[in-house]
């Protein structure tokens, strides 16, 4: 656990992102967080210590990195895991047999796996409800529930959760509000701000942003909850490696630079996608033809680089994924390099077909991850995989 100093003068995104929470080395004064790989530490004496004991429950490196996503987010407490997953894990731990949750059904295919195949199993129960439509949510909520968690916008299909409503329906609740800002980053949405009690992140997209590693985050600001998930951290272990913690540190210093250009990038082949005759349909916040174009102006600074292309034949969408030269065909988001993938056979695969189908993830989608290179570059390379379609 690490608390966030309020003297922090680093007031912008791109400021704090380049400083936050990372002091320099007290041994050589290294201006980089050094990699404390170490998994114990010396004693002076009997209970006497530098406040480092062990290092599934503190490691400097994992600290630095703590603090700066917790400042990136404005929040006050940080805490990372080995994963995003290991982070939704450790958000449910929260809870007890009996407890009950109202997911948005949009969810990442592995958050969703976890919570039907291994929380639901263990006592959890589960609603999952279109959490673009506020009324489903509130109208989901039971005596039982204790946790709302959302993600906006949605994998694949860019559907939007009205942070600002579903936050008010948790606090009538009684129930903690989780908020997966894996795709937006803190650059365009600040969920904490929204009334989310606790923002979530896979560190291993844009956060970290290089495809190098993988890593979770959760940033909350109430000083009861950080105890509690201090406590589940360090109890369940699920702690990144020093190593995975400096990279995810190193990504968060270049966050503002690269999301300005998945923002930019993202723009310009959403619309250039709008006018190509193999395209049936274009999912991006950005677009005025989103049904939510609105509340995305409203609570997102920027739509960023995911784009999600309905191709209305599984055949184009298939030569298109295996055509594109510099959007490489893999699994994952966010990082510097385009990738395209196919959601119902890839990220999906693990939602029962019958829910993809009913919210619109046909087997014809493709997504793409627009990365930070030349734009005209990614347009020529969709265009030749589209026109060989
Ligand atoms: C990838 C992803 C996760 C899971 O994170 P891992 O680091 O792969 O465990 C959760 N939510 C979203 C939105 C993701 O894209």
């Amino acid at each position: 656990m690490t608390k966030v100093l309020a003297e922090d003068l680093a007031r912008r995104l791109a400021t704090q992102a380049v400083h936050a929470g990372q002091v320099p080395d007290p041994l050589a004064g290294a201006v980089m967080t050094p990699i404390y790989q170490t998994s114990t530490y010396i004693q002076d004496g009997l209970g006497r210590n530098k406040g480092y004991e062990y290092a599934r429950t503190r490691n400097p490196t994992r600290e630095a990195l703590e603090r700066n996503v917790a400042v990136l987010e404005g929040g006050r407490h940080g805490f990372a895991f080995s994963s995003g997953l290991a982070a939704v894990d450790a958000t449910l731990k929260l809870l007890s047999a009996g407890d009950h949750v109202v997911c948005g059904e949009n969810v990442y295919g592995g958050t969703h796996r976890q919570m039907t195949h291994i929380w639901a199993r263990l006592g959890l129960t589960f609603t999952f409800v279109d959490a673009a439509e506020t009324e489903r949510i509130a109208a989901a909520v039971t005596p039982r529930t204790k946790m709302i968690y959302a993600e906006t916008p949605t994998n694949p299909m860019m559907r939007l959760c009205d942070l600002r409503a579903a936050g008010e329906i948790a606090q009538r609740a009684g129930a903690l509000f989780v908020v997966d800002n894996t795709f937006a980053t803190p650059c365009f949405q600040r969920p904490l701000q929204d009334g989310a009690d606790i923002v979530l992140h896979s560190t291993t997209k844009y956060l970290n942003g290089h495809s190098d590693m993988v890593g979770g985050l959760l940033v909350l600001t109430r000083d009861d909850l950080a105890e509690r998930i201090a406590f589940i951290q360090n109890g369940s272990g699920a702690v990144p490696g020093p190593f995975d913690c400096w990279l995810a540190l190193r990504g968060t210093k270049t966050l503002a630079l690269r999301m300005r250009q998945h923002d930019a990038n993202g723009r310009r082949i959403a619309a250039w996608l709008t006018t190509h005759p193999m395209v049936e349909q274009v999912y991006y916040p950005g677009l005025p033809s989103h049904p939510q174009h609105e509340l995305a102006c409203r609570q997102m600074k920027g739509f960023g680089g995911m784009i999600s292309v309905e191709l209305g034949s599984v055949d184009r969408a298939r030569r298109v994924a295996e055509r594109t030269k510099i959007f490489v065909l893999a699994e994952s988001l966010g990082g510097v390099e385009s990738l395209i993938g196919h959601p119902a056979s890839m990220t999906h695969a693990s939602v029962p077909p019958e829910m993809r189908r009913a919210m619109g993830l046909t087997d014809s989608l493709v997504r793409l991850s627009v990365g930070i290179e030349d734009v005209d570059d990614l347009i020529a390379d969709l265009d030749q995989a589209l026109g060989g379609a």
